[in-house]
């Protein structure tokens, strides 16, 4: 059965490649905001770029001896260096016995241990093809050995670079690729799709996904985002906003997530007030627009600054709790 990409917004980007997977250039940053498919459309061109079945269009047989151990997992012609979880031993052994956490960097062992592969010939004598996801998380020496890589290209090895941050990756990897961009889709496009999934609230699930559909479809089934979003954005909402309650409902929640949740609170609440409309949070339109009406728009854009800075550390919060007073406290709907 011939593969066509799942996500009708990944086609447009595909359609700006080369029709037959042979042609392509030897190394693609795909590149673009999460929950926008990009690693499920870097693993339909490995696909496309293994299968044995002649073609004239990007994508894969399905039923050719690669299709078929790709399928399986088990394709020797493909290397997936991802981020180390705990199921994943042969990942696990780079890290120190004492690490328990899936690794947040992708290490130079993991490139250093691609230096074989390259080098050999593939053993479909078809290509060979290292996918790296997401390519921000490599460690310096990971990026200088994939430099080294990059500069000396193997025969027939097409490097697939994923990346959420593109911007973030060593300048001189990035200009060794050709950077394939993912943006977001029309709103219309991505809602359509969301229906399709079935997603619940798709409209509201969309916004809370930032407009990726993929992030969107995430949410719209994340029983615990909506639980705890919930009297957290009612507390911001009401007359008599008390930092330490309103702290006490924000602490349990994720750090990135509670960023997040309040930087579009006060995205929304700043457009609002310049006369725009909400574009998250859109369940409490009512709201917003009756609290805009009333703040300073000066502590207002202070807060949003507080809140960016928040974002940045979300990750390692020394006391969440008292992270999360201080934040709060300068809400300015807390007078
Ligand atoms: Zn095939």
């Amino acid at each position: 059965m011939e593969e066509k990409i799942a996500y009708p917004w990944a086609a447009a980007v595909l359609a700006r490649l080369p029709a037959k997977a042979q042609d392509m250039p030897g190394a693609l940053l795909l590149g673009g905001q999460a929950g926008l498919g990009k690693r499920a459309t870097a693993l339909f061109l490995a696909r496309a770029i293994l299968c044995e079945t002649a073609r004239d269009e990007l994508g894969a047989c399905g039923v050719c001896p690669s299709c078929l151990l790709l399928a399986a997992g088990t394709h020797p012609d493909l290397r997936q260096v991802e981020l180390a979880t705990e199921e994943d031993p042969e990942a696990e052994a780079d890290e120190p016995a004492t690490a328990k956490k899936p690794s947040k960097q992708i290490s130079v062992e993991r490139i250093r241990m691609l230096g074989e592969f390259v080098t050999t010939t593939a053993h479909r004598g078809r290509a060979k093809v290292i996918l790296i996801a997401p390519a921000e998380a490599l460690h310096p020496s990971a990026s200088n050995a994939l430099l080294k890589m990059l500069e000396e290209p193997p025969g027939n090895t097409r490097f697939l670079l994923v990346s959420h941050q593109p911007e973030r990756l060593l300048a001189t990897v990035r200009s060794r690729c050709i950077l394939v961009p993912f943006s977001l889709p029309a709103p219309g496009a991505a809602l359509e799709w969301l229906k399709g999934q079935g997603a619940t609230l798709p409209e509201l699930s969309l916004a809370q996904g930032g407009y990726a559909p993929l992030a969107a479809a995430d949410i719209a089934q994340d029983e615990e985002y909506w639980t705890q979003r919930k009297p957290l954005l009612e507390m911001l909402s009401r007359p008599g906003f008390n930092p330490i309650l309103a702290a006490e409902k924000a602490e349990p929640i994720e750090g990135p997530v509670v960023a997040r949740l309040l930087a579009r609170w006060a995205y929304d609440l700043a457009v609002v007030k310049a006369g725009g409309t909400v574009r998250y949070h859109l369940d409490f339109k009512p709201s917003l627009e009756k609290l805009a009406l009333g703040m300073s728009g000066t502590r207002l854009m202070a807060w949003y600054d507080q809140v960016i800075q928040y974002g940045r550390v979300s990750q390692h919060p020394l006391n969440k709790r008292l992270a999360m007073e201080q934040l709060l406290a300068g809400y300015p709907g807390s007078n």
